[in-house]
């Protein structure tokens, strides 16, 4: 999952991505307006952290950007305004959340994982299709109760092709995904086919049946 962090101030910017990275997210930061809205122009994120004093731009001013680029990351409001109106406004413009600062680290993730679930239709932390238990607190895959032994990146592809189980995800997609801002002469498609290939191999040695297409040309698809 990968996510963006628009803060100005640097050491909060610096504890919350150390923190989220720990934590297994994937991070890019834009320390200013102007490089958030060509980031969020850019780049496909799950979640936009974005503080709303920024020293050359209106917080606000980048969501409504945001939603008109058709952005699909969810947006949690983070600020030190108490004032209840930025709030409601923030709220109202089509943000998903909101936090007053100071937080907790604790209860960033909780609102992460909160408004992930609210994006993906889930009712809970674990997506159970299969037969398979997906934990997307824990980061990990549990067939019959055993853990299927994924790394890092494959546990992200997986994971990525489950939430948008049904559909077909884009080489180009799973790569921002899990590897945040790249440009896109510089990936390596290949280095996707591999590691799609590695978890086709350990799923085919716990689970029966095969759910995850290869949509030639395009990317994959892993089927309810
Ligand atoms: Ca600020």
């Amino acid at each position: 999952m990968n996510i963006l962090i628009v803060e100005d101030e640097l050491a909060l910017s610096g504890e919350i991505r150390r923190f989220l990275e720990k934590e297994g997210f994937v991070c890019d930061e834009a320390y200013t307006g102007r490089i958030a809205s060509d980031k969020i122009f850019s780049n496909e994120y799950d979640v936009i952290l974005l503080d709303l004093g920024l020293p050359d731009y209106e917080g606000l001013d980048l969501l409504k950007e945001s939603i008109k680029n058709k952005s699909t990351a969810s947006v949690i409001i983070l600020s030190a305004r108490t004032a209840i109106d930025d709030k409601i406004k923030g709220l109202d413009l089509g943000a998903d959340d909101y936090l007053s600062k100071p937080f907790s680290m604790i209860e960033l993730k909780s609102r992460i994982l909160a408004v992930t679930r609210r994006k993906h239709g889930l009712k809970g932390n674990v997506i159970r299709i299969h037969g398979l238990e997906i934990d997307i607190d824990k980061r990990k895959v549990f067939c019959n109760n055993n853990e299927i032994p994924l790394t890092k990146k494959e546990y992200d592809i997986f994971s990525f092709l489950i939430l948008n189980k049904n559909k077909v995800t884009t080489r180009l997609q799973i790569s921002e995904h899990i590897w945040g801002d790249i440009f896109e002469e510089n990936y390596n498609s290949n280095y996707i086919d591999v590691h799609v290939k590695n978890i086709r191999k350990k799923l085919a040695e716990y689970l029966e049946g095969d759910f995850l297409d290869t949509v030639r040309g395009i990317g994959f698809r892993f089927n309810e």
